[in-house]
């Protein structure tokens, strides 16, 4: 039966898919396909991961018998035999088999998929003791899975069996073809998204998660479509199903009559023949109508993706989220010398165009590790975070200011330090640069100039702005920690995601205001938050003064399309009509 689920909307398209429901804990599982010959070395690895874990219980099992019933309750050798009656579970079994067979799924990705639908049916069994045993059956794969590491075949570059390219009747018609996979999970952190970048998946569906959270942003990234923030979906869709993501209103819909399909299949191509459109603009410099010259700068998360930026056409980096080479390490941070390495495969990357490094910036939203997330701060976002974590572990926040000096030696490069709100925090920052200098000095190690900015993404920097105008060379306005920290609501939760207003009178008066003194003062302003990359915003943020713009690079030509078609000298009416108006987004509409 067909269903709708409504969300929030991430990226732009429409995917339409089966579904993989990938629990928030497993999701760092690697998943790829086999080629056909490796079928039976696939199902090997799985029986001896399994075979491994029954050995450990037998010895288990064995030395208990030593044992006082102190030592060893009895309930202990009942909770063993539970879980080799478990391991022995012929659904468990046959299934996991069924998808590195049939499917060809990596023996990690069958395991944790069978593990999926063997517990949405423990979880429907009406007597409570049987239903309990699901953490049983989640334990022993959890051992299954970790008795496989190390036996673990290579990752088979995404893609090379590829999701052919066909109409939707044919994937029904045809159910051996490789068909496109949508991934379905309650949660996923930006560190797991992160993974997911080199996977097969072709959209995502998140059940939590603000339209600026940072898992929202990676899934961007990728340009491929999403939602997120679509409440109980991963309860309500099964392994398998066929689902529709409509990027573009957020909606989720499952198991879809062959009528909608149609419907959605010609959405489909026509966003992609819109997208072949818009690459005829990839060599035309962004100026208005009226000979306004736009600087468009793109947002990325690893050095890799500089190839992205320049394929479409950005004229520098405006943001590097260098955190993102800090998570998922299991605590073990970059060294100087890895940060060195990926900063300049940045910066060559952009063939000599800027690349602006912002410090590292984890906590709230990005934690380095999912294992390790802290719920004591009962508020995150508020806690230690961005400058404040560097500046509370100089060592780390000296080598990494090092590291981005080093490359500065091989182009240009600026530094921008996130969520600044103190005097004290840009006078210690300034000494850390100066100290890194001396250090890198006194070891005769080569390093180059670099423009130093701060993010406007605290309202006492948006309010204090003369203090960041004397120290730094250029700012840029993080509108989603703005959003965030004015309007009191957490970017990453979507109960508070319908409160979540980039024309909230309050915001506008701030970006304006900010935009305002810089041009005053003739600093560089950009803004890099995701405003930048919204093409309702563009003819605003226009008409408040914006001439630079950094987005993810999927949303480059798009916001070019509204910059040419703009005429900068009438829209500072509109930006004054919207931010005097009680509606501003109705004002913003009716232009
Ligand atoms: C912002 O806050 O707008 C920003 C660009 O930084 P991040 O999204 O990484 O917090
Ligand atoms: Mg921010």
């Amino acid at each position: 039966m067909t269903f709708s689920v409504h969300g929030l909307t991430v990226s732009r398209g429409v995917a339409i898919g089966r579904a993989v429901l990938v629990a928030s804990s497993r999701v760092d599982v690697a998943h790829y396909f086999i080629e056909p010959d490796a079928v039976e070395k696939e199902i090997e690895r799985v029986r001896a991961g399994r075979d491994a874990v029954v050995d450990e219980i037998h010895r288990v099992q064995e030395s208990i018998t030593h044992m006082s019933p102190k030592e060893a309750p009895q309930e202990l050798g009942a909770l063993l035999d539970v879980h080799l009656m478990l391991l022995q579970d012929v659904e468990l079994v046959a299934g996991v088999k069924h998808w590195i067979t049939d499917r060809l799924y990596n023996a990690e990705w069958a395991l944790t998929t069978q593990l999926e639908i063997v517990a949405r049916h423990f979880d429907e069994m009406e007597d409570v003791y049987l239903r309990e045993r699901k953490a049983d059956l989640e334990q022993i794969v959890e051992r299954i899975l970790r008795a496989m590491k190390g036996v673990a075949s290579p990752v088979v570059q995404p893609g090379t069996r590829g999701v052919r390219k066909q109409s939707q009747q044919d994937l029904l018609l045809d159910d051996t073809v490789d068909v496109p996979l949508v991934l379905v999970a309650h949660d996923l952190s930006p560190a797991d998204m992160l993974q997911f970048k080199q996977s097969v998946f072709a959209g995502f569906i998140t059940d939590v998660g603000g339209r600026t959270s940072h898992t929202a942003i990676v899934a961007r990234s990728m340009d491929i479509p999403a939602v997120v923030g679509a409440r109980s979906c991963s309860q309500l869709v099964r392994q398998d199903d066929w689902v529709i993501i409509d990027g573009d209103a957020g909606v989720v819909i499952v198991d879809p009559s062959p009528i909608i399909l149609a419907e959605y299949g010609f959405k489909q191509r026509q966003g992609e023949l819109e997208r072949g459109r818009l690459q005829r603009l990839l060599h035309t410099p962004a100026i208005t109508m009226d000979g306004e010259k736009v600087q468009l700068l793109a947002n990325i998360e690893m050095p890799e993706d500089a190839h992205a930026a320049l394929k479409a056409g950005a004229l520098g980096v405006g943001l590097f989220r260098s955190e993102f080479l800090f998570m998922g390490r299991q605590g073990k941070l970059p060294d100087e010398e890895e940060q060195y390495l990926a900063y300049k495969r940045a910066v060559d990357g952009m063939e000599g165009l800027p690349v602006t490094i912002r410090t590292v910036d984890v906590g709230a939203d990005k934690p380095l590790d999912n294992t390790v997330r802290d719920d004591a701060h009962l508020n995150p976002a508020l806690g230690l975070r961005a400058i404040r974590w560097s500046l509370a572990d100089p060592a780390m926040f000296l080598t990494q200011l090092r590291a981005i000096l080093r490359a500065a030696a091989h182009g240009k490069v600026r530094l921008l330090v996130p969520m600044l709100a103190h005097a004290r925090e840009i006078q210690q920052t300034l000494a850390h640069i100066d100290q890194a200098r001396e250090m890198l000095d006194a070891r005769g190690l080569l390093y180059g100039p670099v423009e130093l900015g701060a993010m406007i993404e605290i309202p006492a920097a948006a309010l204090n702005l003369k203090m960041f105008l004397k120290h730094f060379q250029f700012l840029s306005i993080g509108t989603n920690d703005l959003i965030q920290y004015t309007l009191a609501i957490d970017r990453a939760d979507e109960s508070v995601a319908h409160l979540y207003d980039p024309l909230h009178p309050a915001i506008l008066r701030l970006v304006a205001d900010t935009i305002a003194q810089c041009r005053a003062h003739g600093t560089d302003v950009c803004v890099c938050g995701e405003m930048a990359g919204d093409t309702g915003l563009t003819r605003l943020l226009l008409g408040l003064g914006l001439r630079s713009f950094s987005m993810h690079p999927a949303q480059i030509l798009a916001v070019k399309q509204e910059i040419l078609r703009s005429d900068a000298s009438k829209l500072v009416s509109l930006a004054q009509r919207v931010m005097d108006a009680d509606d501003p987004a109705a004002q913003l509409a009716a232009g």
